[in-house]
């Protein structure tokens, strides 16, 4: 009995309804969608809609449609359908051969609205925009009923089919849904719910001068391909009272049934479409995938795994409460992922050479280094070790402050994976640069000798300087500042300036050679890397940074 009890209280309230539902019998099954508009490209609070329509329609053993919302053809490209599509099968939601169109529905929305004017359920109206705007009256204020409300059925469908045949220009006449100008639910005062416009449309070309709108469109998507529970975010919460009459007054005979929750909101970044297409247009992101951003495409080119983006939104959980969530949480879920499934490899991204004046001048040792060692299945690799090092221009400081254990003149420090060495001296150019440090090397040091005579207090990275292989390695920062406010007064972005840094000089163990576009690393102690996946190229190899290994980010309860 008390597991059975801790198994209802740790399901959310999607799954409680689903279970009800099932349980009284008001479905037998259970089938989702996800129904994006093909206007733009998907971002990380679709991925939670999709994994959560997908993830259900698992759970459930039920089905999941894939569904383009294309109902509207002045916003709508072809370019988007494909992105769209690409995201969700990397993503891993699997729609099989469950993949429709909404606009392969406008015969049926079309009989469906005869159905309404039949019923004397629907009217054509010949007010304007505006003058329906007025007409509906406030939240305080019931509307007014419109002077063509009580038009005949016979006059309603002849008028319908005219607009339906190009007899009218674009905003003359629109059908509506006759149901109550006083409602103290705005969206029931006699919505539109066609209107005519002279568009082609992407997929329907010229067939059709009349289209739906989206409140009468959706429910019948959905009661057409059988979906049981429709899965929409909070602002359609006010619009569910129109959608249960919509598939109550055309009488489907399992009708689906309408659950919100609220959006994904997350801090340092942005989401919206404006503010997105502001950016690339204007030339300041590279495209809409450029990492700094988190549409799918973004995040996964950044480095990011669907198993990463799973896990954050299942840490997210579902809710009915609008709240943004921690961006340093994303970052915890990829960490999470790739630390025991990644090598971990040596690359200085900010180079300065290091010398060994007691190594021999040609000798090479090909050292056998762990390549996780938290995870012993990883194997192990040869990194290569010589006279001549690249280590960080961080870890050398001529004059350390106290509790500073990397190398300065006189302090031995280990060489990860190889020798202890002790700085000699160090050489500056003209401008006072420090350009080349020099040390020694104790030879009975070498890391698995079983050396412990003495003990250091630092551990730096290195690469072979013959052996490295030269690379490029961007690193990010938020694009917008939380902090000081994502936007300005006048309503622009607050960008942040060190949003992007380009390192052109730095050097990685020649391990990376097969590296393919978008395999992933630990660079130890610098974070975790993906090879490029547009620019990466075995000569020119670019790494993006996909998060920085430490963060004070803590798990909420
Ligand atoms: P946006 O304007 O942010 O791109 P949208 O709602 O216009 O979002 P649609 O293509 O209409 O985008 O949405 C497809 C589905 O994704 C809808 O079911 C919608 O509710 C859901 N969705 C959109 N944004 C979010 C979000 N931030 N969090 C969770 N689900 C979302
Ligand atoms: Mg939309």
């Amino acid at each position: 009995m008390e597991a059975e009890a801790n198994t209802t209280e740790s399901r959310n309230f999607i799954e409680q309804i689903i279970d009800k539902d099932l349980e009284e019998g008001r479905f037998d099954h259970v089938q989702t969608r996800f129904p994006p508009e093909p206007n733009g490209y998907l971002h990380i609070g679709h991925a939670k809609s999709i994994l959560l329509n997908y993830g259900l329609a698992q759970e459930y053993h039920g089905k999941f449609n894939m569904r383009f919302d294309d109902t509207n053809p002045t916003k709508e490209k072809e370019e988007f359908v494909n992105s769209i599509l690409e995201d969700i099968r990397w993503l891993g939601a699997d729609w099989e051969d469950r993949l429709f169109f909404a606009s392969n529905y406008f015969e049926q929305m079309y009989e469906a609205a005869v159905k309404l004017i039949k019923k004397g359920k629907a009217y054509v109206c010949d007010l304007s925009a505006e003058e329906i705007r007025q007409y509906r009256g406030t939240l305080t204020e019931a509307g007014k009923d419109s002077p063509y409300r009580d038009r005949s059925i016979e006059e309603n469908l002849a008028l319908f089919e005219n607009m339906k045949n190009g007899v009218y220009e674009d905003g003359e006449k629109v059908l509506r849904a006759k149901i109550d100008m006083a409602s103290s639910n705005i969206n029931m005062r006699d919505p539109v719910i066609y209107r005519v416009a002279h568009m082609t449309h992407h997929n329907t070309g010229d067939q059709w001068c009349i289209y739906p709108m989206y409140d009468f469109a959706h429910p019948i998507e959905d009661a057409i391909e059988g979906v049981t529970h429709s899965i929409c975010t909070l602002e359609f919460e006010d619009h569910r009272p129109l959608y249960d009459w919509v598939v109550r007054e055309l009488e489907y005979p399992n009708p689906p049934r309408q659950i919100e929750f609220a959006k994904l909101y997350l801090t340092n970044v942005v989401t919206g479409k404006r503010y997105i297409k502001q950016l690339v247009e204007d030339g300041i992101v590279d495209g809409w995938d450029d990492p700094r951003l988190v549409s799918i495409a973004a995040l996964r080119r950044r480095g990011f795994t669907p198993e990463s983006i799973k896990m954050f939104v299942d840490l997210c959980g579902i809710s009915k409460s609008q709240s943004s969530v921690d961006y340093a949480m994303l970052e915890y879920c990829i960490r999470e992922d790739l630390n025991l499934k990644k090598p971990r490899i040596m690359a200085v991204l900010d180079p300065v050479k290091l010398v060994i004046d007691n190594y021999p001048e040609d000798q090479v040792e090909w050292f056998d280094v762990d390549n996780n060692v938290k995870n012993p299945e990883l194997g192990k690799r040869k990194v290569p070790f010589s006279r001549e090092l690249y280590i960080e221009r961080e870890d050398f400081m001529e004059e350390p402050p106290k509790k500073y254990f990397r190398l300065y003149p006189g302090n031995e420090v280990r060489l990860m994976n190889a020798y202890f060495v002790t700085c000699t001296d160090y050489v500056k150019d003209e401008t006072g640069k420090v350009v080349e440090i020099h040390c020694t090397y104790d030879p009975e040091t070498r890391s698995g000798s079983g050396f412990n005579k003495r003990k250091v207090k630092g551990t730096i990275h290195w690469v072979s300087a013959g052996h490295a292989i030269p690379a490029e390695v961007r690193l990010y920062e938020n694009i917008v500042d939380e902090e000081k406010g994502k936007l300005n007064e006048d309503g622009t972005l607050n960008l942040n300036p060190n949003s992007l840094t380009v390192l052109k000089n730095c050097y990685i163990e020649p391990s990376i050679e097969n590296v393919k576009p978008e395999d992933k690393f630990q660079f130890v102690r610098n974070g975790y890397f993906c090879a490029d996946m547009h620019d990466y190229t075995p000569e020119y190899p670019v790494f993006n940074r996909i998060v920085s290994l430490k963060s004070s980010f803590k798990l909420p309860k």
